[in-house]
């Protein structure tokens, strides 16, 4: 209601009533207004928190869906692993479907997490300089497994691509291997393509099929999330209906776009156009090579310790048990503080690192591990359901792993992150005999030094500690005995085990009196790969142990 007050008493005027009305009229609709607006601006604000919330919802459950799940994985691995032997054929059977299931269900969810994380605006564009085709390459290596059937070729054409781009390599890769896989899936005989050209200041990657086709009607809606041709549950094809909309939008990010072309029946074109140069992305630093070259230099030898950083102690059991025949310690650490000390005090041959950790996170621990001097040498390798990596090459981690971790995956990025923790001195006048260790131990992941003499021996020790040598008695120049005199006079030198690799035939005596002052003989007549793997082996523990009792 609207009333007006004059300053002294009037008769009411009928024209002025009149323009009263309509003024409270006006302020009527202009306070509706208002007040309208402000319902709707609540609306959208709760709508927008509703999907905040939403997105950060999805993003905490599928991590904690995760967690239990890759235990699941790694546990069904182990025992397919150990029991593969004694197992019924068919109970293993079983075991490789709940691995598929269970395989499946995990990437479900990784889907619908990213999914999440584009709509929380919390994906990041991490732009770098990198190589593009042997990008390509690495995305046509992923899918060549997918196709399952002969009739289909997988085919690149790449033709006057600029060297290098300037984008975020993870999400091209993304993109790329979705739109391959579809492919792939949907394709019966014929090929899937992969072509790509510059145009302009962009790059046109388009993969093309001879597959299924879509219908017109559909082109639209298949980026929708959800949303399939065949949406009916007993369609022929598995998936969730995720991969294009995050495909989209992850283009998107890039600076570029998906079209895409198809005809039912003939087969279906996507094609990805994005900027060579990014903008307004965040710049990543090239990323140091896996294994840097300080860690060569390491000090650190034989040391078959891994220290892994992790709050589930299921990972932790996991590590221990599948590296533990790969001839590796591993030690568990729980949280930031205590793998901050124990690598520290334990100095361990590599540290695996989880990323998502309650309290101070892996990151941060990489961070600190990085900047102290004690530990920086150490190999780091990320072990994580996030797959973030080159913000982990960037903080100086040597390897990245994403859970649920295989097993040869590991221990092949053990291997790469300490390549040169085992060096054995091969100290002996024959070079057959060092081309024969050194077949004898190529599996073993060891670096074999050679010199042909004691004196060469002795200069090779001075220059780089190795964890194990392997003399030869009869030598000309300085023989066997008198390199183990000058080898045990020195201090650091009588720490280093000595395996006698000979071929004279010695007398009990001589025996005896050798294996006084040394960790194993080996007779090179017969030298066969257990026996030297076992000595070697032996001998390596207490590589790294002052206390080792060398002489006696
Ligand atoms: P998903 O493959 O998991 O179902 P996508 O979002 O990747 O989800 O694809 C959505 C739908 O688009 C698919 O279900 C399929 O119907 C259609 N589609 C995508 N790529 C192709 C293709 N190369 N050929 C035919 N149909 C395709």
């Amino acid at each position: 209601m609207l009333e007006f007050f004059a300053g002294e008493a009037k008769t009411p005027d009928p024209a002025l009533l009149k323009v009263m009305g309509n003024i409270g009229a006006q302020l009527g609709r202009v306070i509706e207004r208002k007040r309208a607006e402000e319902h709707l601006r609540q609306a959208k604000d709760a709508a927008e928190n509703a999907s905040r919330a939403k997105s950060s919802f999805l993003a905490n459950m599928s991590h904690e869906l995760r967690t239990p799940l890759n235990a699941i994985i790694g546990f069904t691995r182990l025992v397919m692993r150990r029991a593969k032997d004694v197992l019924p054929l068919k109970q293993f059977e079983n075991l490789e479907k709940i691995l598929t299931s269970s395989e499946h269900l995990l990437s479900l969810i990784n889907t619908i997490l990213d999914l999440a994380k584009v709509e929380a605006g919390r994906m990041e564009v991490k732009a770098a300089q990198f190589a593009l085709e042997p990008t390509i390459d690495i995305c046509l290596r992923t899918v060549e497994p997918l196709v399952k059937s002969e009739r289909v070729q997988l085919l690149k054409d790449v033709e006057g691509l600029p060297e290098t781009v300037f984008t975020d390599q993870e999400k091209l890769k993304q993109i790329l291997i979705n739109l391959l896989s579809n492919a792939i899936k949907f394709t019966e005989t014929g090929s899937v393509t992969l072509r790509a050209r510059a145009v302009g200041d962009r790059i046109a990657l388009a993969v093309a099929d001879t597959g299924i086709g879509i219908p017109d009607a559909a082109l639209t809606v298949i980026f929708e999330e959800f949303q399939q041709v065949d949406n009916s549950a007993s369609r022929a094809h598995s998936g969730t209906g995720l991969g294009l909309a995050i495909s989209h939008r992850l283009a998107r990010m890039l600076g570029g776009d998906v079209a895409v072309e198809s005809r039912e029946g003939v087969g279906s074109t996507f094609t990805l156009t994005i900027p060579q140069r990014v903008e307004g992305a965040l710049e990543l630093q090239p990323s140091p090579k896996p294994s840097a070259p300080a860690m060569a230099a390491a000090p650190r030898t034989g040391s078959r310790l891994v220290l892994a950083i992790d709050d589930d102690p299921n990972v932790v059991y996991l590590l221990q048990e599948n590296l533990s025949d790969a001839g590796y310690e591993v030690v568990g650490a729980p949280n930031a503080e205590e793998g901050l000390r124990k690598a520290r005090a334990l100095q361990p041959r590599a540290i695996t690192l989880d990323i998502m950790m309650p309290g101070t996170d892996g990151w941060q621990v990489l961070h600190a591990l990085k900047t102290d001097p004690l530990t920086r040498e150490i190999p780091v390798i990320l072990i994580s359901i996030v797959d973030q990596k080159e913000l982990g090459f960037h903080l100086g981690a040597s390897d990245y792993i994403v859970k649920p971790f295989e097993r040869e995956s590991l221990i092949g990025a053990l291997g790469r992150a300490a390549p040169n923790s085992e060096r054995i001195l091969v100290v002996d006048d024959d070079p057959n005999v060092v081309d024969l260790v050194r077949q004898l131990l190529d599996t073993e992941g060891c670096t074999i030094d050679w010199a042909p003499d004691g004196v060469a021996g002795l200069e090779r020790i001075a220059q780089a500690r190795p964890s194990v040598i392997l003399l030869d008695l009869l030598m000309p120049g300085m023989d066997g005995l008198t390199f183990l005199d000058h080898l045990q006079a020195d201090p650091v030198g009588r720490t280093i085990p000595v395996v006698v690799l000979t071929a004279a035939s010695l007398n009990a005596a001589d025996q005896g009196m050798l294996r006084e002052r040394v960790r194993g003989l080996i007779d090179k007549q017969g030298l066969d790969r257990d026996a030297l793997v076992r000595e070697v082996r032996r001998a390596l523990p207490l590589a790294d142990n002052p206390a080792a009792e060398v002489t006696q």
